[in-house]
């Protein structure tokens, strides 16, 4: 039987949309996104993208022994010179093709801004929101291929392997059909919201780990969370506003309840010692304070710079009634980003037959320990490419076609208790939260269970809702069991 589309894309962050735009004309493409477009962390991400692209300055090695650094020498070294020999080409691929804007000095040269870890000025960015400026570009570029469909509120529901090819479940405006396909890329980003705090999108519950798990592939390095020292303290709500990495990076000052530069007592990079560092000196602070109350102050670098570097978190900021042209930023540690993910080699080929990965949701082993700020979109685009080679070349030589009628489906009619997603974030809060509580571990574990075994057998209707709580039971089960089978070993900084 021959396949409804060639390749199924879940996932319409930088990702989903750049594999998708990497295929020849004549590929059928599907790309599901589960909520609307907009909603995903590709479109929050506020910093830059990180590339050697001023070959005077800079250089290939340098920007590897960074990301090395940040690491703790944990990462794929092959992986690794790959993503900073091949992703320059890609970023200017954005800039000629996809007609994307980076900030430029008068002279019109890109300017390069400095992150945390980073020994170079090379991180391109477009004012504070970059991410928009990218996802944006790639959306309205597949929007002008006819071989690109984009389908939203399409949540990717179940994945069955089925002869050359797959059944892919998908709840379209919560109604469940069956598509076939050919070849199948989770691009489907993070697992944010399995925490309290995220700076994550509403999307982020690691569905396409979750798929992959249930089909078998292997997972790699879950644990390997990145909790980013600077987020906007506010009082309320589940997503955390970001304070990028590029305030420090244009001298913002880390201050403790007192007022007091502290960062020097932990870490002799001060302010720009990596994100792990910078959010472990935090919490060891506050037991040496008592108190949970830092900020980030800017104020020295003036209100018209201030104003026309972060437009963004300038608005944000004094949306939440603070001013950072005068006052200091409230902030505080939440989760923001996930290294591990579902294992795939240097094609995103994941170990089960025709499924690739690329994005947050896979790992090609790049992070090592803990993600250099800026190269997550770098890998989105260089991976999510290289996934298009691999199937491109199958394509030519594979048959393709799944073998008969599409599973039964889903049966079940019970509406979902509420209750279980906050369940699953709490446990996640206090058991893994920057330092792991291993009490905390081991009764996470057991309660995750119940709940999974609940959501498992439970003969609850498929809606969105029972799809992310699955998944964030499945999320929080293999991470805790991951940070207890690795209790004592230096990647958990505990
Ligand atoms: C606040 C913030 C700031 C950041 N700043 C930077 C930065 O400056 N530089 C940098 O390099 N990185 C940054 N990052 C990280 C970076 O943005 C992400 O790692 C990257 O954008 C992930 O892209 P992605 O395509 O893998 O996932 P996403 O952009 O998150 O896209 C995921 C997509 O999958 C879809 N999806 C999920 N589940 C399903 C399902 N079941 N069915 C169908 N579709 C599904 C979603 O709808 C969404 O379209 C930041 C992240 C955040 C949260």
């Amino acid at each position: 039987m021959k396949n409804e589309y060639d390749v199924l894309i879940a996932g319409t962050g930088v990702a989903g949309l750049y594999a998708a735009l990497n295929f020849d004309p004549e590929v059928r493409v599907l790309v599901l996104s589960k909520k609307e477009v907009g909603i995903c962390n590709s479109m929050l991400a506020q910093g830059g993208v990180a590339a050697v692209v001023d070959k005077t300055n800079d250089d290939y090695r340098l920007h590897i022994a960074d990301t090395l650094i940040a690491g703790g020498y944990k990462n794929d070294l092959r992986s690794l010179e790959i993503l900073v020999n091949e992703g320059p080409e890609d970023v200017l691929r954005l800039i000629k093709e996809m007609g994307v804007e980076f900030d430029r000095d008068e002279t019109m040269n890109i300017s390069m801004t400095l992150e945390g870890g980073h020994s170079r000025r090379r991180i391109l960015h477009h004012k504070d929101s970059t991410g928009r400026e990218i996802t944006e570009k790639l959306l309205a570029a597949a929007r002008s291929k006819p071989n690109i469909k984009i389908l939203e509120y399409a949540h990717l529901a179940t994945l069955t392997r089925s002869g050359g090819g797959f059944w892919a479940g998908v709840l379209v405006n919560g109604e469940f059909q069956y598509i076939s396909c050919s070849y199948c890329i989770l691009c489907t980003g993070g697992i944010g919201r399995v925490y309290a705090y995220t700076t994550n999108s509403a999307t982020a519950t690691g569905d396409g780990i979750t798929l992959a798990y249930e089909l078998g592939a292997r997972i790699k390095n879950l644990r390997l969370i990145q909790f980013h020292p600077t987020a906007f303290a506010a009082a309320q709500g589940r997503e955390r506003f970001l304070i990028s990495e590029a305030v420090r990076g244009e001298g913002a000052l880390l201050l403790n309840c007192h007022g007091e530069r502290f960062m020097h007592r932990y870490d002799e990079r001060g302010e720009l010692a990596p994100r792990d560092v910078v959010s472990r000196s935090i919490m060891l602070e506050t037991a040496r304070t008592g108190s949970d109350k830092f900020y980030l102050d800017i104020t020295g670098r003036g209100e018209d710079f201030i104003r026309n570097r972060f437009p963004m978190i300038y608005k944000r900021c004094l949306e939440e009634g603070v001013d950072i042209t005068r006052k200091y930023i409230p902030v505080f540690p939440c989760q923001h980003y996930l290294m591990g993910g579902i294992d795939v080699n240097v094609y995103g080929d994941t170990t089960v037959d025709r499924l690739y990965a690329a994005g947050e949701c896979s790992h090609t082993g790049v992070h090592g320990r803990n993600r250099l700020a800026s190269n997550s979109l770098l890998e989105a685009l260089v991976f999510a490419r290289r996934c298009t080679y691999d199937i491109s070349r199958r394509m030519r030589h594979e048959e393709s076609g799944v073998d008969g009628p599409p599973p039964a489906p889903p049966a079940g009619s019970r509406q979902l208790p509420k209750g279980y997603r906050t369940a699953i974030r709490s446990i996640m809060q206090k058991a893994w939260f920057v330092i792991p509580d291993y009490e905390a571990v081991r009764e996470g574990i057991v309660q995750a269970k119940e709940i999974l075994e609940d959501l498992r057998n439970g003969d609850y209707a498929v809606t969105s809702d029972y799809l992310e709580a699955k998944s964030l039971a499945t999320i929080c089960t293999i991470i805790l069991n991951e940070v207890l089978e690795n209790q004592g070993k230096e990647d958990l900084l505990d």
